[in-house]
């Protein structure tokens, strides 16, 4: 009865490609970093609620550490490139890292949430998060049910 998830390769394409994770057709951006209200294809709501894309700065984080970790490791050690001479080149992209990645850290937190809550995704018309449900990969169900307690963290949703 329940229908079939779309493959976690599928939508980690669309989100690399910056398209919806439902449909895979419209844009995510307008321009370099404003970001379309909804698909122009499906009318899935990105934004699903406030504050939603704030999850989106752990995927960046984590992409900036270890873009900047295996760099690192293989220009000290494979190049032999002394330290002195990382530094500066290093710490400038720790800095640029995370605006070059924001757009992606966005997309790929959107195709995140959309496969951990695919039903949510699906059934919902414009995507958008119920009332009182907490925004971003806080919703795991696999019957449309809510089993979240009615709680005033968004802590407790998280997947196990
Ligand atoms: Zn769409």
């Amino acid at each position: 009865m329940r229908q079939r998830r779309i493959p976690a390769s599928v939508i980690l394409g669309r989100a690399l490609r910056l398209r919806c994770p439902r449909c895979g057709d419209g844009h995510l951006y307008e321009g370099l970093a404003k970001m379309y209200e909804r698909c122009s294809s499906c009318q899935l709501k990105y934004e699903r609620a406030p504050g939603y894309f704030l999850g989106s700065t752990y995927i960046n984080y984590a992409l900036t550490a270890l873009v900047i970790t295996v760099l690192f490791i293989v220009l000290r050690f494979k190049v032999e490139v002394a330290r002195e001479t990382l530094l500066w080149p290093m710490l400038a992209l720790c800095l640029l890292l995370p605006v070059l990645l924001f757009r992606h850290a966005r997309s790929l937190w959107l195709a995140m949430d959309s496969y951990f809550d695919a039903e949510g995704f699906r059934s919902d018309p414009d995507g958008t998060v119920p009332p009182g449900q907490p925004a971003g990969l806080g919703v795991l169900t696999e019957s449309g049910a809510h089993p979240l307690p009615d709680t005033h963290s968004g802590e407790h949703g998280h997947q196990a």
